[in-house]
């Protein structure tokens, strides 16, 4: 086992990789070192346009952080509550659920949701992160206490990192255990069992399972294993970690991600009949370079971006749609 110190230090050098990867309903997203987004499963196009972004969260939506502080969304459900992107200002932080709310922590540790009433954040301070679940948002505080939920036991403190499934929350502590409470006693498939859990730098809550980030780059899982899910036995030298609704998936150091679990979704045909379709959420087998981006070089390719400037020479850029460099010649 890893002393308190150990554990904290690895998990500050994992933490630049957070809201690097994020595994949904039925997709995935990874953001490249680039600042721009790759995605896999149903219904994810558009994405491949988004540039400039520093992290990502997807559930059924799409959520992604843009280096100036704004977000960029792709919307899935049809009953979207009401989204005013004009708000969403100063964000360093974002978090897409399984509702279709979307929550943004803002640079000065307030909170804002597209559903303020329902998500409950207005009075919020002090956050230093935010997750929005399926039934509940919750918010991280500076002083290690977590906010959002209606009855917490004392010993929901000393929290470093949060995250919120479909049915069930988590919390890393300090000490490298993991704390764990379920929202609704019908769905316990065992994903609140991570009494015996340590030395974790890094929790993530899926749908009916629970995964964590061990010290030595292993992942280790419990809950639901129904589409093999937890099988994450195998992994190695990982460094972030994100739990669909049954799926999951692992970025590893190299930049590749691995994915194990539901591969496939079900749908209602024209007829009335149930279908199950492969939707192609784990095929990350050919993802390179997904990780941490520069978030400065990002920044200043934003601002260039908009005044016109090619990101790669310099030039001057031409074009109304695609704009493209009057020197190099290249797309921007
Ligand atoms: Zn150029």
């Amino acid at each position: 086992m890893s002393t308190p110190d150990e554990i904290n230090k690895i998990r500050e050098q994992y933490s630049k990789y957070n809201g690097c990867i994020s595994a949904g309903a039925t997709h995935t997203v990874g953001l490249k070192s680039d600042g721009t987004v790759i995605a896999t499963g149903y219904r994810n196009k558009k994405i491949s346009d988004w540039r400039d972004v520093v992290a990502i969260s997807c559930a059924i939506d799409t959520v992604g952080l843009r280096a100036d502080g704004t977000l960029v969304l792709l919307r899935d459900h049809t009953t979207s509550v009401g989204f005013n992107p004009k708000y969403f200002k100063n964000l360093v932080a974002v978090s897409a659920d399984w509702i279709n709310f979307i929550v943004g922590l803002k640079s000065d540790g307030t909170v804002i949701s597209s559903d303020m009433k329902k998500c409950n954040t207005e009075s919020w301070k002090d956050i230093i992160s935010v997750s929005s679940g399926g039934l509940n948002t919750i918010g991280l505080k500076s002083n290690g206490t977590v906010l959002g939920l209606l009855s917490l036991t004392d010993d929901w403190c000393d929290i470093v990192a949060i995250s919120t499934g479909c049915y069930h929350t988590i919390g890393l502590k300090k000490d490298g255990t993991v704390i764990a409470v379920g929202v609704v006693e019908a769905t316990d498939d065992g994903q609140c069992n991570t009494d015996d859990w340590n030395d974790i730098v890094a929790i993530s809550a899926g749908g009916y399972h629970t995964v964590g980030l061990k010290t030595d780059g292993t992942v280790i899982a419990v809950g639901s294993n129904g589409v093999g899910q937890c099988n994450t036995k195998e992994w190695r030298n990982i460094v972030a970690i994100s739990a669909g609704a049954n799926h999951t998936v692992g970025l590893k150091a190299n930049g590749t991600v691995v994915a194990v679990g539901g591969n496939r979704h079900s749908y209602t045909d024209e007829y009335g009949n149930e279908k199950t379709v492969e939707d192609g959420r784990c095929n990350v087998n050919e993802w390179q370079n997904i990780g941490a981006v520069d978030k400065d070089q990002i920044l200043t390719q934003l601002q260039n971006r908009a005044k016109g400037i090619c990101i790669y020479c310099g030039g001057k850029m031409s074009g109304v749609f695609t704009k493209k460099c009057q020197s190099c010649k290249k797309t921007n």
